[in-house]
C-alpha cells in the first residue's frame, strides 16, 4: 500500500470511528488489518480518560468483542478507587450480568466472606474482572474476548494505583502477567507487575467446586494482608 493510500486508509477508518462504527466494510484480504487498525486507533480514545470514573463512561458502549450482544449489563468494577488491595476475577457471571457489578453471586459472597475472616473489609479494597461483558454459559473468555478488553483493566490499574494486586484464577495470572503458566506456578510467590506487587489466588468458583481449596486461598489472602500492612507500616 503506498503512503498516499495508506493516508486516506487511516482517514476513513478514524471518520467510522468519530461517526460511532465499531466495524467497516473491507474486503476480504484487508480486513483484520482493518480491523487491528480500529482496535489501535479505539485504544487511543479511551486511553484519553483522565481517571476511573470517566474510563467508566468512555467504555459503557463497548462493542470491542462480541459479548456484549449476549450479556444484559457492562460490569466495569466496585469498591474504593484509592484501595490499597485490588482483586481481578476472569469474567461476570450470571449474578454479576444482572446487576452490572462484579462478584455479587455465590463467589462473590464467599469471597466477601474471606475478607472479613482475614480482616479485610470489601469497602477498602476494588474489585474487577479481566473481561467486562459476561461469557455466555460462564465459559472462559477466548484469546480474541481477553485481548481486545485487557486494556481496561491496565487502565483501571493505572488509576487506582493499589499497593497489591491479586489475581483470582489462572486466567486472571496469565492476563496480568502476559504468561501461559499454570495457576500452580504463579501461586505461593511474588510477582512485579508495573512495580505493583501482585499475587495469584484460587478464584473463589473453584473453592465453592472444591472446598480443598479454601484453606490454601485464606493463606494467600493472610500473606497478602500481611504484606500491604507491613507497605502501610513502612510510610
Ligand atoms: S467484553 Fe470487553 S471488549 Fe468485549 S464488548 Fe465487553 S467491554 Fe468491550
Amino acid at each position: 500500500m503506498s503512503q498516499k493510500t495508506k493516508g486516506e486508509f487511516e482517514k476513513y477508518i478514524q471518520q467510522q470511528i468519530d461517526l460511532g462504527y465499531n466495524e467497516v466494510y473491507m474486503p476480504f484480504d484487508s480486513r483484520p488489518k482493518a480491523q487491528a487498525k480500529v482496535r489501535a486507533l479505539s485504544i487511543e480514545r479511551f486511553s484519553e480518560s483522565k481517571n476511573l470514573a470517566q474510563l467508566e463512561k468512555t467504555i459503557a458502549d463497548c462493542q470491542r468483542c462480541t459479548l456484549w450482544k449476549g450479556a444484559n449489563k457492562l460490569v466495569f468494577g466496585t469498591g474504593n478507587s484509592n484501595a490499597d488491595i485490588m482483586f481481578v476475577g476472569e469474567a461476570p457471571g450470571a449474578d454479576e450480568d444482572m446487576q452490572g457489578k462484579p462478584f455479587v453471586g455465590r463467589a462473590g459472597k464467599l469471597l466477601d466472606k474471606m475478607l472479613v475472616d482475614v480482616g479485610i473489609s470489601r469497602d477498602e479494597v476494588y474489585i474487577t474482572n479481566v473481561i467486562k461483558h459476561r461469557p455466555p454459559g460462564n465459559r472462559d473468555p477466548l484469546p480474541d474476548e481477553v485481548e481486545p478488553c485487557e486494556p481496561y483493566l491496565h487502565m483501571q490499574i493505572k488509576y487506582i494505583k493499589p499497593k497489591v494486586l491479586c489475581a483470582l484464577g489462572r486466567i486472571a495470572g496469565q492476563t496480568l502477567l502476559q504468561t501461559k503458566m499454570n495457576l500452580g506456578d504463579m501461586r505461593k510467590r511474588w510477582f512485579d507487575y508495573q512495580g505493583i506487587k501482585l499475587m495469584v489466588t484460587y478464584h473463589p468458583a473453584a473453592i465453592l467446586r472444591s472446598m480443598g481449596y479454601m484453606e490454601p486461598t485464606m493463606e494467600d489472602l493472610r500473606k497478602l494482608l500481611a504484606e500491604v500492612t507491613k507497605m502501610r507500616e513502612a510510610e
